[in-house]
């Protein structure tokens, strides 16, 4: 039995922060919750760990990982298997130690995961949980299909064959390409009809990558669990969606950061960004060359359309982040970072992205946790700080109910009440 206490303790589920709260652990479950002084007054013998002006919050889910993607490792691809296995397992266990003790895989190559889990399950190794879909579906040709992490299935029937394959293989969730960068459908009506009702069939939740409007409206018809990227989603299909319990996982961070880096690069060849526009995308390198001394190496009218792209894509979140939520939308918390240049599972960037565009700090952190739970089917067992759920449960220093950076001042994680960092704290 074990009790710990900071400034403030996040319970996870709407606004309730406790100031001077306290948790009592026993057995890898959270045995109680309150304030320090009753915590204490109950557990007279349970030895006391008080970190301070700090904050402790339930461990963070990140919804949205790809388990072992290498595409930003072309170095660790080409070491084939065994050593891409390796790399997951490095990466998820550097992540635990960050804080994030769950995650759901919506693509990866096959048996990765289920390797993984095992691992862990043995003793092998301490990772987060792994929810995953297995292979993602996508059309011949369709989005991701070179990666083995996804498969081209078509037709009603034969997606319902893979759908059971990757039940039987150990999927929790299906995970079905919608649309890529284009606003173009990919699956038909009926096909994404049959992986859905497949899917809940054998009572499992599906996901689905669609990005544009005319996706997201056939995949809210269809009856889909989670919407995944959603960017250019209306108001209309928010409101549904709120109203059939229909989660977004915008990944806003990784779109953003693209985004980001694109204006950077405008700006350090000297190149006005702002100036440029749609109608302009043939002319704007030549009156940049006629105008200054900007440098044009390497910049063609692909790169000039992905800044307008992101650009847009930046604007939609902007509008909507914040908006569709106080509308009632479930938003969750996923980081899809397939482009490198972070920590390992970075969802406490994504929590402060989600923050950026106006949730306030604990409303982003609940996307990481309470919703995360909810929409896993695992509400009061993982994700909240309440009696009876596990003790996976994140330290921070500083107040992170006001400010989401403090996630990133990691103290102490503990898994199933486990301390994995051993901070020593004062007594
Ligand atoms: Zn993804």
């Amino acid at each position: 039995m074990q009790i710990i206490t900071a400034r403030r303790l996040i319970i996870g589920k709407g606004k309730t922060v406790l100031a001077n709260g306290a948790m009592c652990m026993e057995n890898g479950q959270i045995r109680a919750v309150g304030d320090v002084k009753e915590i204490r007054q109950r557990f007279p013998q349970a030895p006391v760990c008080d970190y301070g002006d700090a904050t402790i919050l339930p461990g963070l889910i990140d919804m949205h990982i790809h388990v072992g993607d290498t595409q930003s490792r072309p170095d660790v691809e080409q070491g084939g298997d065994q050593l891409k296995l390796l790399y997951a397992a490095s990466e998820l266990s550097a992540a635990l130690r960050r804080g994030v003790t769950a995650v759901r895989d919506v693509a990866s190559e096959p048996g990765v995961c289920t390797a993984l889990r095992q691992a862990a399950g043995m003793g092998f190794l301490r990772i987060p949980r792994i929810f995953t879909s297995g292979v993602a579906l996508c059309i011949s040709g369709g989005h991701g299909w070179p990666l083995r992490s996804v498969a081209q299935v078509n037709s009603p029937w034969k997606l319902r064959e893979q759908v059971r394959s990757n039940i039987r293989d150990g999927a929790d969730w299906i995970k079905a390409m919608g649309d890529s960068n284009l606003d173009a459908p990919e699956y038909t009506q009926e096909e994404f009809d049959a992986i859905v009702q497949e899917c809940h069939r054998q009572g499992k939740k599906a996901a689905v990558h669609a990005s544009f409007a005319s996706t997201i409206d056939m995949c809210i018809r269809a009856g889909f669990d989670t919407i995944e990227h959603g960017i250019f989603m209306t108001p209309e299909q928010a409101a549904v969606m709120a109203e059939k319990g229909i989660a977004w996982v915008p990944t806003a961070m990784v779109c953003t950061r693209v985004a980001r880096e694109l204006e950077q690069m405008m700006e350090e060849r000297g190149l006005k960004a702002e100036s440029l526009t749609p109608d302009n995308v043939e002319v704007f390198l030549d009156v940049q060359k006629a105008n200054s001394a900007a440098d044009l190496r390497g910049l063609n009218t692909q790169t000039l359309r992905r800044v307008l792209f992101y650009r847009t894509v930046r604007a939609a979140y902007a509008e909507r982040i914040q908006r569709f939520q106080r509308m009632g939308l479930t938003l969750l918390a996923g980081t899809d970072m397939v482009i490198g240049g972070t920590a390992p599972v970075p969802v406490e960037q994504e929590i402060l992205c989600l923050a950026e565009y106006g949730l306030t700090a604990v409303e982003a952190i609940e996307t990481a946790t309470g919703n995360a739970a909810r929409v896993l089917g695992l509400e009061g067992q993982i994700g909240t700080l309440e009696p009876g759920a596990a003790a996976d449960v994140l330290v921070v220093g500083g107040d992170a109910a006001y400010d989401a950076a403090a996630l990133q001042n990691t103290k102490e994680v503990f898994q199933g009440g486990c301390p994995l960092l051993n901070q020593a704290a004062n007594k």
